[in-house]
């Protein structure tokens, strides 16, 4: 990013940069634009690079550490009510966060278990609308990562269509990153097809959350609705600091 550019129109650069990506990966496949959406990641940017995709027109924000968020979230409480964002809890969850994820967010994509999603119901404020809630299936098995497990899904999907408070919308991945496309889309297409089992017993799901930065092109073309950015809309991240 130019350090002297307005950052309004820095964020409208990298808006269209990215909509141009989704766009033709969705020509590509021959599906409908308008069938993804994209999911801004603001993970360690501050409150001003939110603000700044916001007023360039992005809705929706994802957030992987709870305070972190939270902060970010009384920032942007000055916006009209007519720029109201949407955000998405993206991380793990711990149970003593569950109450603050219930009351200050829209969607969690991350649920993988049963005693989560019942804390977030039972928490869920009565005023607001339901949490739209995505479970997240670790697709590559790997020990290191959060998800449940492939063959857990129809129970926990059955556990918390049940939870008054919440409505399943769909599932949510992370593969392991790999640099080829045929290995990309083979993951993506596997998560697809964990859907599609669950929708074909009765589970009423929308949502495809898959796809980062560095593969959301075969995310698309295996049927993703919601791709989650970070990187390619607000630059590189500094290391993680653990
Ligand atoms: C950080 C993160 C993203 C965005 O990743 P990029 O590669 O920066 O686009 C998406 N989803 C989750 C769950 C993340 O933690």
């Amino acid at each position: 990013m130019n350090g002297h550019e307005n950052p309004v129109a820095a964020a409208r650069r990298s808006l269209e940069a990215v909509g141009r990506r989704i766009r033709l990966a969705c020509e590509e496949a021959g599906r409908p634009v308008d069938a993804v959406s994209l999911l801004a990641v603001g993970k360690t940017f501050p409150a001003e690079r939110v603000l700044a995709l916001a007023a360039a027109g992005q809705r929706d924000f994802g957030e992987n550490y709870l305070q972190e968020a939270l902060e970010k979230q009384d920032r942007c409480a000055t916006l009209a009510s007519d720029t109201r964002l949407a955000w998405h809890f993206i991380g793990p969850i711990q149970s003593n966060k569950t109450r603050a994820i219930a009351e200050r967010f829209d969607w969690v994509h991350s649920v993988d278990r049963a005693r989560i999603a019942r804390r977030l119901s039972e928490q869920r404020p009565e005023a607001a609308e339901p949490l739209s809630i995505c479970l997240q299936v670790n697709i590559d098995d790997e020990d290191s990562k959060s998800g449940c497990a492939p063959q857990e899904l129809p129970a926990l999907a059955a556990a918390v269509a049940a939870m008054p408070r919440l409505r399943l919308r769909g599932l949510m991945a992370i593969p392991a990153p790999r640099s080829d496309a045929t290995g990309q889309r083979r993951a993506f297409a596997a998560v697809r097809e964990l859907y599609e089992q669950l929708r074909a017993g009765g589970f009423a799901l929308d949502t495809l959350s898959m796809g980062m930065s560095a593969d959301l092109e075969a995310a698309v073309a295996e049927g993703a609705t919601i791709v989650r950015i970070g990187t390619a809309l607000f630059g590189d991240r500094p290391p993680k600091p653990d």
